[in-house]
């Protein structure tokens, strides 16, 4: 398969803590892969270091096959890759068109964004990315009528305005209803028709739905890999994680 990002031996260091310990991560285009681990695995931290916001202290981290270690992360963001965190990050006073307008790349900030004249290709766009999130009826809502889930799709779609090659997702089902984590699966599996996807979740259910390709942290190491099945019947896994 054609990777496109691949971490190798990566190590990040908080004050002498090791939060990673040399994780290895390959993700080859339009892939789905899932992070899963217990709290302080480092599942965060790795997506971090990904994007050049935790420095690395070893290893490296390459996309397209260029070295992008600890470049700035807002140079990483533009070379394609997006993230979203864990807790949205939307603007609740403006609807939800608006969001996913400021979110376009070459967007000039909200006054200029919001007053100037939308190009055709801009509305086509927006249009694109609502479908893909589902929002379509709510695009002049504001926000913060939304309930939290729907937050989180538009966070999403804000990804999607950038048009990445590569999406990590923090917890994006976190506080959702059963019914919205499996409309954000089915919004993932959507999403790698055109991107590669990397996905943190603990919820087993929705792993199963969405995953092609699991990848076990723990204290800071890998200690699987595999499919649903072959990560669930890891003696290791059941033993640190699943077992609980
Ligand atoms: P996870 O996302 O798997 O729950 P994290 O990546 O958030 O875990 O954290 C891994 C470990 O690194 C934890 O022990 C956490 O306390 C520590 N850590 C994460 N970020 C920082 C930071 N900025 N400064 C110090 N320690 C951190
Ligand atoms: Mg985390």
């Amino acid at each position: 398969m054609n990777q496109i990002l691949s971490v190798k031996d990566l190590q990040v260091e908080f004050f002498g803590f090791k939060a990673l310990k040399g994780v290895n991560l390959e993700v080859a285009d339009r892939e789905i892969v899932t992070i899963i681990g217990p709290n302080g695995a480092g599942k965060s931290t790795l997506l971090d270091a990904i994007v050049g916001k935790s420095p690395v202290a070893h290893g490296h981290v390459e996309f397209q096959e260029k070295n992008i270690t600890n470049h700035p992360p807002h140079e990483i963001a533009r070379m394609g890759i997006g993230r979203k965190f864990q807790n949205p990050n939307v603007y609740n006073e403006l609807t939800v068109f608006e969001n996913i307008l400021l979110a376009l790349k070459g967007s000039h900030g909200i006054f200029a964004s919001i007053t100037a004249k939308l190009t055709t290709m801009k509305r086509h766009k927006i249009t694109s990315v609502l479908e893909r999130i589902g929002l379509m009826d709510d695009a002049g809502t504001k926000v913060s009528s939304l309930s939290h889930g729907q937050k989180q799709w538009v966070e999403i779609g804000m990804v999607l305005a950038q048009d990445p090659t590569v999406i990590l997702l923090d917890e994006p089902t976190a506080g959702m209803t059963p019914e919205e984590t499996h409309t954000t699966g089915e919004i993932i599996k959507a999403m790698s028709e055109f991107h590669a996807v990397v996905v943190i979740e603990h919820d087993m259910e929705f792993v199963k739905q969405i995953a092609q390709r699991i990848v076990v942290l723990h204290q800071g190491q890998t200690l699987a890999e595999g499919s649903v099945e072959e990560v669930q019947n890891n003696p290791k896994v059941v033993e640190v994680y699943l077992g609980r």
